[in-house]
């Protein structure tokens, strides 16, 4: 998911609008907007599909006065996973004794299933299926007078990944769980401030980036002052290693860190690892572009656009269903096919989950007449469920979980086929010692099977530690 927050400009919702639009790529499902006027109190609207064709209508927009504004696109992971109802999008509201607050969250929270269970028996009612609602509940049930105060209690109770942006009537508020999983970045936008999943959404606006929240970390805006507070346990930081492999775009800065940089360098790392010879060197976009580049150029061999990407379409990955994503690779992709007709193609990808677009795309590939098709992965073999924000599947869907890479490349039809190795891509990250298997330095989780926090609610759904 996305989020984004505004603070201090007039029409703050249109600013949001515009984040929540370069923060698309993160959620495609829904998208919500609730902001703050003193006339006319909180207002909220929320609607399925993209944010463009919702919030650019003046008549809606017009329902959303005020210079304080909160926004989220959405992404099931939790709750209603592929069926999500109007009611599972956020922000969500709470009215408390000493006024309201929304809030916006990006992550998964590990232990909601068990808060969820105590919360209902307390007497919460709640509204939604999604998991981020517990945090309303536990900070209404929180004997603390002001929001950020209920917001520290409720967080120091929720276990997993989190990312959140919330409002009061007076404050912005930010704050990332101690693990720091889930980007954050705030930013200088006139004489205000916003908060951001991602810096790509800074950029849309003309906000000046200032610096990313840290993990465990809490800023509160109030007045054009920002106060920073640290309500959490210190921990070493996991952030999530494929928002640089895949999630983030392109043009967004991680740790400092250029993604499309990492990418780039991905690509190096792997035609280091695994060369092989051939014609081209073809991108399957658009997540694999940057890694392609830089597998050209490290390789020497010719980067060509063998693979053309209808640009109407979304992420693949992020249509829930089945059904869906499998039309989508052909609704999607096509092959360049006078460029392909007997050519030996390396074709790179940012991941393969479940397989199933390296199989359409080798039929398409090989359709076309190339004559050999080599893949390499920009991440390492996904085989274990991420259970921090990503909708990666059960693990029996995930094709590495129950295959070698051997049995995979068979199972592809591919020439050959690898993958990056972890230390190839914590090099390309800039770790240029490589993974530390006694102090990871990311969460990789789900190449790995290293988790960093347990999943409380996930032990029945085949999690193993
Ligand atoms: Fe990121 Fe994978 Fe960890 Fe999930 S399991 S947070 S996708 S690295
Ligand atoms: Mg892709």
């Amino acid at each position: 998911c996305g989020v984004f927050g505004v603070c201090g400009v007039e029409d703050a919702a249109n600013f949001v609008a515009l984040g929540l639009h370069a923060l698309q790529h993160r959620g495609q499902e829904a998208g919500g907007i609730v902001s703050y006027h003193p006339d006319h109190g909180f207002n909220s609207a929320r609607r399925f599909g993209y944010v463009r064709d919702n919030f650019t209508k003046q008549s809606l927009m017009d329902t959303l006065p005020g210079g304080l504004a909160i926004g989220h696109v959405r992404y099931s992971t939790a709750g209603s996973k592929g069926n999500t109802q109007i009611r599972d999008v956020q922000p969500f509201f709470g009215e408390f004794s000493m006024g309201g607050a929304a809030i916006a969250h990006n992550g998964n929270i590990v232990n909601a299933d068990a808060l969820r269970c105590e919360l209902i028996d307390r007497g919460s009612i709640f509204q939604s299926s999604s998991d981020s609602e517990c945090i309303i509940h536990l900070m209404a049930r929180s004997l603390q007078r002001k929001v950020p105060e209920r917001m520290q209690d409720a967080l120091r109770r929720v276990e997993g990944a989190f990312s959140i942006v919330a409002m009061t009537r007076t404050k912005l508020i930010g704050v990332r769980d101690p693990l720091g999983v889930r980007p954050l970045v705030l930013g200088r936008l006139g004489d205000g401030y916003a908060l951001s999943s991602e810096t790509c959404a800074l950029d849309i606006c003309g906000a000046e980036f200032l610096r990313e929240i840290e993990p465990g970390e809490m800023v509160v805006i109030e007045d054009g002052q920002v106060t920073s507070h640290r309500p959490f346990q210190a921990e070493r930081p996991r952030f999530c290693i494929f928002e640089h492999v895949y999630f983030s775009r392109p043009d967004s800065i991680l740790g400092g860190r250029s993604v499309y940089e990492t990418r780039r360098q991905i690509g190096v790392e792997l035609a280091r690892e695994a060369p092989v010879e051939a014609d081209l060197v073809c991108p399957v976009p658009d997540s694999g572009t940057p890694a392609a580049i830089g597998f050209s150029q490290e390789s020497g061999i010719p980067y060509a656009m063998g693979i053309i990407r209808n640009q109407y379409m979304g992420r693949t990955f992020i249509e829930p269903t089945e059904q869906i994503r499998n039309m989508g690779v052909r609704l999607k992709l096509n092959v360049n096919r006078a460029l392909i007709r007997g050519k030996r193609v390396i074709l790179v990808d940012d991941s393969v989950v479940r397989g199933t677009t390296s199989i359409k795309i080798r039929e398409m590939i090989l359709d076309a007449g190339a004559k050999e098709v080599h893949f390499r992965i920009a991440s390492p073999p996904t085989a274990w469920p991420c259970f921090y924000g990503v909708d990666t599947p059960e693990r029996e869907k995930l094709l590495a979980a129950t295959m070698s890479e051997d049995e995979m490349c068979a199972h592809l039809g591919m020439d050959s086929l690898n993958f990056i190795s972890l230390d190839g891509l914590y090099r390309a990250v800039g770790e240029t010692a490589g993974r530390d298997p006694e102090r990871p330095q990311y969460c990789d989780a789900c190449f790995s099977g290293d988790y960093p926090v347990r999943p409380a609610d996930g032990i029945e759904k085949g999690f193993k530690m």
